[in-house]
């Protein structure tokens, strides 16, 4: 029940306040005109303290301000100038706006006990200088060693590093009896130290130091490694809290000791319990750097900042959705209160947690909405035609009729095409599911209405196959396609360039080149965007800076949440391809070690016998990329040398010149070549019915989307399809890198996971689910590759409701404040600008 406001007259601590605001607030008054005639203020603040501090024990951090108020005043009328009197009782009042917010956090009945109210709730007051630009090195006890560390962390200011959250919590409140500690938990213990031994073990230069806490009910050893100052700190007869995992001693199960132990020595009436003894917050931690350290960044940030922190969402907002203050908020994720729910922090759900994600959604969402009306405010250049005779004939040239999904798709593509909006639809369809078959709709539309369509592809061999397949289609329904890559003779490519700039060619298919520098359009209409994942973003921007108004479909086989697509493209309409062509039988996934490659080989050869046609992909990531290469080039020797003589062998990287990877790729569609070994460029796109095996070399080191990726390239026919998964040294390396803690570092039971789930499923949905449960969203959603860097609190799967919550609040705010120019919502403002102007490319609100 809060106290209320009426008892503050009665209240000596708020009676102590109001007597000493009333001179420093004359002497400003008037722009300081009463300053000189204000005597005595040193002996006056100082006697109002020292009496107050006599009345009662207050929380550390009030103590300190106390006292420094009375230190502002001490050398008051003897040493200082106009000036820098001015400048003391700007800062008197700041803390005495301070000192009035924490008096009122303790005096609430409800509140939090003494020994857990690490620092009180801070109350507004002007900082010199915002958060965001202050350096953390200058926090108080952070030199330049540890700002090196924090900013590994990412935390390059005091805000930064205040909005650095822990990513787990231990509930070290409760204290066990010693004779009831059973190992394999984490426990506390409270007792007195009664022996403590250092021993240091020649090998490994190993120190240890065991100390032994006695309570009522018995004695347990705590043990801690290579910490020999400890010996100082950890004397005989201290009084402590341990809290650590318990594990068997020596003596086996009548013994037991705590690991890993953090402790807190238990002084007088001032100590101010932080690691244990209370809900504790666990961070990421860095090497040099521990969570213990960070609880005690936090513990002074809170006190010196906390206060400073600026409050950036409206208060409608934040009573609509019950949402704490900012400091109270930031406080509680880093010490929360007793009897906090654990699993709800451990979930990151409690309120104050709430509070952070919302005014980070909201900030992100506003911002959306805003690039959103720019976006919309601009006028459609084309209308385009239904019932162009082009579409016809396209039915009657296409070799098979579409499925119902892809049917379904198109029309909600034509819908878009039709209207007098810009169309922003993303097309999500498994591998093989299609896509193509529906751009080449969407492009016969646009060019049967009178426009130019550009199809951009993430690399050039993709280009060439979709120049292949479709350019032949095309021409049947009498359009012409261009490619456009930056290989071939200049003279070819200038011309392909100036039949773009006429209009002759109505279809340019090629790189993202092709949106960029030298190429013009004479009737841009339609931009389709294919493999939308392997680009990030297209910046519409980009296109408009040229005077292109098309619309845009883009085309992914990642499936992303609708969160997803709601948090990067605001109004993105999704369309998904959910069904196969018929016919398609799924693939089977064997995992193979390199002591069964005897039995790939062999499958492979019976394959090639049938007359069919083999992937043998090999990884090929940037930092190890000659070796890589090396690997890729000799296996093409040995397979075609020693295991596959009477076939052809192709070879297809990256590195080879265009010519030549087009040679290799027509080769390989004509079956002249059966094998072809190959990097990642085949990753995604190349569509040769006839090829059923897809062998992946060192399958561990890929991605489970790309491992997805890959296998689609195989299964397009109607003949059962293989994929061999060939997974080195993997059992070696599990068994290598062990963690301290016994559980298997990630990479690793990662790389299991993957491939466990690959084997398991050919459905690109479950695939992804599982995706995004072995590597979390940030990583797996690839935020930064769609534009979206990281959050700081939210998590886009968790906190989808609150996503969507955010994205109301935002459109309503901006329809009551088009251009956020109340004084309410100028914090609100400049937060959004600080953040998401330069990523969202926002223009400025009129
Ligand atoms: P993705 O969605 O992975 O881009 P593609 O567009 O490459 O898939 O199509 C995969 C294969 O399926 C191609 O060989 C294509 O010709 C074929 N295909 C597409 N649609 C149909 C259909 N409706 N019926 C039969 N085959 C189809
Ligand atoms: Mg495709």
């Amino acid at each position: 029940m809060p106290r209320p406001e009426s008892a503050d007259s009665h209240d000596p601590f708020q009676a102590f306040l109001h007597r000493v605001t009333r001179p420093i607030q004359f002497a400003c008054r008037d722009a300081y005109a009463h300053l000189p005639t204000v005597r005595n203020l040193d002996r006056f603040v100082s006697e109002q303290v020292i009496n107050t501090l006599g009345e009662r024990v207050y929380p550390r951090a009030m103590e300190m301000d106390l006292l420094s108020l009375r230190n502002l005043f001490v050398d008051f009328h003897t040493r200082l100038t106009r000036i820098e009197q001015q400048d003391r009782l700007t800062k008197a009042l700041a803390l005495l706006s301070r000192l009035q917010g924490d008096a009122r956090a303790v005096s609430q009945p409800a509140g939090p006990s003494k020994e857990n109210q690490v620092h009180p709730p801070p109350v507004r007051s002007s900082p010199a200088r915002p958060l965001w630009e202050l350096s953390i090195q200058y926090a108080k006890g952070v030199g330049p060693k540890r700002t090196l560390l924090l900013e590994r962390l990412g935390a390059h200011t005091v805000e930064q590093a205040l909005w650095t959250l822990p990513w787990r919590y231990e509930d070290r409140s409760v204290i066990t009896p010693v004779a009831e500690l059973v190992p394999g938990a984490t426990r506390s213990v409270c007792g007195v130290i009664t022996r403590t031994e250092a021993t240091r073990a020649r090998v490994r230069r190993l120190s240890i130091l065991d100390v032994a806490v006695q309570d009522a009910t018995g004695t347990v050893h705590a043990v801690f490694f290579n910490q020999p100052y400890l010996e100082d700190v950890l004397k005989e007869g201290l009084r402590v809290m341990m809290s650590g995992r318990v594990a068997a001693g020596r003596g086996g199960w009548t013994e037991v000791r705590l690991e890993a132990t953090q402790f807190e020595v238990l002084g007088g009436g001032e100590d101010e319990l932080l690691h244990v003894g209370r809900i504790v917050s666990i961070y990421h931690e860095t090497k040099g750097w521990t969570s213990r350290q960070m609880r005690i960044l936090m513990q002074g940030l809170l006190a010196e900042y906390g206060a400073d922190m600026e409050e950036v969402l409206p208060l409608s907002v934040r009573a609509r959705h019950r949402l704490p203050p900012i400091g109270e908020a930031i406080q509680q994720v880093h010490f929360p209160l007793p009897k906090t729910d654990l699993t709800a922090l451990d979930q990151g759900v409690t309120s104050a947690h709430r509070r952070l994600v919302f005014e980070e959604l909201l900030l992100l969402q506003a911002a959306i909405v805003l690039r959103q009306r720019e976006m919309k405010e601009e006028p459609k250049a084309f209308r385009f035609n239904p019932h162009v005779s082009q579409l016809k004939q396209l039915a009657k040239v296409l070799p098979f009729a579409l499925t119902s999904a892809q049917e379904r798709v198109f029309h909600e593509i034509q819908a878009d095409m039709v209207s007098s909006r810009p169309m922003n639809r993303l097309v999500q369809g498994d591998v093989g599911s299609g896509k193509t078959v529906v751009a080449l709709h969407a492009l016969v539309m646009a060019c049967g209405s009178g426009c130019q369509t550009a199809l951009m592809v993430p690399t050039e061999i993709l280009a060439e196959q979709h120049y292949l397949n479709l350019a032949p289609l095309l021409e049947a329904v009498g359009l012409k396609a261009v490619l456009l890559t930056s290989g071939g003779k200049a003279k070819d490519r200038n011309e392909t360039l100036k039949q773009l700039e006429s209009g002759a060619a109505q279809v340019a298919i090629g790189t993202h080149a092709l949106i960029q520098k030298k190429v013009r359009f004479a009737r841009l209409g339609l931009v389709i965007v294919d493999e939308q994942h392997k680009f990030g973003v297209l910046q519409r921007k980009t296109l408009l800076e040229k005077g292109y108004r098309p619309d845009v479909l883009v085309m992914t086989a990642t499936p992303i949440p609708r969160t997803l697509a709601m948090t990067v493209y605001g109004d993105l309409d999704v369309s998904v391809i959910d069904m196969l062509p018929p016919g398609r039988k799924p693939v089977r996934t064997l995992l193979y070690t390199d002591g069964q490659r005897h039995k790939t080989w062999q499958l492979v050869g019976d394959e090639l016998k049938a007359g069919r046609q083999v992937y043998i992909v090999y990884p090929l990531v940037e930092e190890s990329e000659k070796v890589d290469l090396k690997a890729a080039i000799q296996g093409a020797e040995h397979l075609q040398r020693e295991i596959f003589p009477q076939a052809r062998v192709g070879l297809l990287h990256g590195r080879l010149p265009t010519a030549e990877k087009e040679r290799t790729m027509a080769a390989f569609k004509a079956g002249t070549i059966q094998v072809l070994v190959a990097t990642t460029v085949i990753e995604v796109g190349v569509d040769v019915p006839n090829a059923t095996v897809m062998v992946i070399e060192h399958a561990e080191r890929f991605g489970l989307a790309q491992l997805h990726q890959l296998r689609g390239r195989v299964g397009r026919g109607a003949q059962q399809s293989l994929c061999i998964l060939m997974a080195t040294y993997l059992a070696r390396e599990a068994r290598a890198r062990v963690s301290r803690d016994g559980r298997p570092e990630e990479n690793v039971s990662g790389a299991q996971q993957r491939l466990a789930a690959l084997v398991n499923s050919n459905d690109g949905f479950v695939i992804a689910e599982e995706d995004l449960r072995i590597r979390g969203p940030g990583e797996f959603l690839g935020l930064r590759q769609w534009g979206v860097p990281e959050f700081r609190a939210a998590n886009l799967v968790r906190d989808a409701q609150l996503l969507e919550q955010a994205r109301q609040e935002a459109v309503a705010l901006l329809e009551q404040d088009p251009g956020l120019t109340l004084p309410q919502h100028q914090a609100f403002k400049a937060a959004m600008f600080r953040r998401w102007r330069g990523k969202l490319a926002l223009g400025d609100v009129s």
